[in-house]
């Protein structure tokens, strides 16, 4: 097996997978693409969904006392004010060249244009919040912000939910949804793009719980993306610097992962202290406090935030899980130089579960018995149905976007109502009963 981490264009190799086999496509790609866009094709939509699916599993299912929450992505602008983005916090230094004009971010640049080699403007701010105006008339009063980060929708809500859910501090509120930015640098693919989806989920406590539970919700992420295949040693904490700190947080920390371009950030998890509702109360004269009904004390909980990108995830999770065998896997290439991949997604990530191939598709009773089977399977479980190309080739092809099992339906199915059963990771294959088959892999997809 070909170690993916000493590949140094792995990245290339997933961004080509990923079109060829419907996970991503370049956003408006028949006109050319569109900045640093991108879209989730047939597979890549199913990818994507079932890990927004493990992280709501997790946190409002697994953890006690968070709800969640679908809040709007346009906003009153003074949210905005109030939390920041307007003011300093929210912006990059940006450097113009003199000569081309184009535009650089400013930490990320020295002394000379590197596109035309012209001399640099000195570094000025550079806002991130994207806007767009909100009724008829475009004019300064109807302007409104697409939401850079989901979890001001979060803020705005704290007492809605409070005094709705019947809620008592400690306990979090999450929420998944789209994020714009208007990032002066996107790349390295879905990695940094200007519209993009989060994972949030703010946990609202007493001002001195805040940094324990810092320290625990650390240690819940890192578990989650272990628990989904990700190798611990491809997986980091790096504490952030009190001086780097964002404007808003107390304490702070970056989880990155190894991707094939170094590490990057995944998620972040911050102390927010008690800045977004004390901010939200004085600027919408709202008191945002909490009172603690055993001891009657009135305070502004602390907010300890995890913050995770839903396609940086989906890139971590598919660098992860790429590997390439040289020369026959499935004993179906020719050559020993040829190489097959094999996307080792968890099971609970894997778009497809179960494929059904019938042996060969010239035989009516083969293709219709693998049918029924299909029919049957396909309302408890994600499945295809394959039958072009030799049987060889169509394993290939269920490797390469990580399906989990692949039912061949062969004679021997005509004569004993059972049919082989082979494992993505072991190519293991047994017999099963076709009764049993259901059972049989449900059993392994809870094992
Ligand atoms: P970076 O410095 O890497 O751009 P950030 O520190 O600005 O990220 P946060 O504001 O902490 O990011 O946002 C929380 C999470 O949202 C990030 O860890 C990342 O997973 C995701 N995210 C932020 N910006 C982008 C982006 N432009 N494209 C894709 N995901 C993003």
């Amino acid at each position: 097996m070909i170690s993916n981490k000493n590949n140094t264009d792995l990245m290339e190799k997933i961004v080509s997978l990923a079109k060829r086999r419907g996970f991503i496509f370049p956003s408006s790609e028949i006109y050319g693409g569109f900045g640093s866009g991108y879209d989730y094709g047939p597979l890549g939509v199913e990818l994507k969904n079932n890990i927004k699916k493990e992280w709501w599993r997790e946190m409002i299912q697994i953890h006690d006392n968070i709800v969640g929450l679908d809040s709007s992505i346009l906003m009153n602008p003074k949210v905005w004010e109030a939390s920041g983005h307007l003011t300093a916090g929210f912006a990059d230094f940006l450097v113009e060249c003199k000569k081309c004009h184009k535009r650089f971010k400013g930490d990320e640049i020295k002394d000379k244009c590197p596109e035309c080699g012209g001399s640099l403007t000195s570094p000025k701010k550079f806002n991130l919040m994207m806007k767009t105006f909100a009724g008829p008339v475009e004019e300064e009063s109807s302007l409104v912000y697409l939401r850079a980060e989901t979890t001001q929708g979060i803020y705005v809500n704290f007492k809605n939910v409070l005094n709705s859910m019947r809620l008592k501090i400690p306990f979090g509120i999450a929420q998944i949804g789209k994020a714009f930015r208007n990032e002066i640098n996107p790349k390295n693919f879905i990695y940094r793009t200007r519209e993009f989806e989060q994972m949030e989920m703010e946990w609202f406590c007493h001002p001195k719980e805040a940094p324990r539970y810092f320290e625990f919700w650390k240690e819940e992420r890192m578990k989650w993306y272990q628990n989904l295949g990700i190798k611990k040693e491809n997986l980091r904490i790096k504490e952030i610097p009190k001086e780097d700190l964002p404007h808003y947080a107390k304490q702070g920390a970056d989880l990155e992962y190894k991707f094939p371009f170094g590490w990057g950030e995944l998620e972040a998890i911050h102390n927010r202290g008690d800045w977004d509702l004390s901010n939200h109360s004085k600027h919408s004269g709202q008191d945002l406090g909490y009172l603690d009904p055993d001891t009657g004390k009135k305070y502004y909980p602390y907010i300890v935030e995890t913050s995770a990108g839903v396609d940086r995830s989906v890139l971590a999770f598919l660098s992860e899980a790429y590997s390439e065998v040289k020369g026959g896997r499935t004993q179906t290439t020719k050559s020993t130089k040829e190489i097959e991949i094999l996307l080792s997604l968890h099971k609970r990530l894997a778009p497809i579960k179960v494929a059904v191939l019938p042996l060969v598709r010239n035989k009516k009773e083969l293709t219709q018995k693998a049918k029924e089977i299909y029919q049957d399977l396909k309302r408890h479980l994600r499945c295809q149905y394959d039958e072009v190309g030799s049987i060889g080739r169509r394993y290939r092809r269920q490797d390469e976007i990580g399906t989990l099992f692949a039912v061949t339906v062969d004679f021997e199915t005509l004569e004993k109502n059972d049919v082989t059963v082979r494992d993505r990771d072991t190519m293991k294959q047994v017999r099963v009963p076709i009764v049993e088959l259901l059972d049989f892999i449900k059993q392994k997809l809870e094992d």
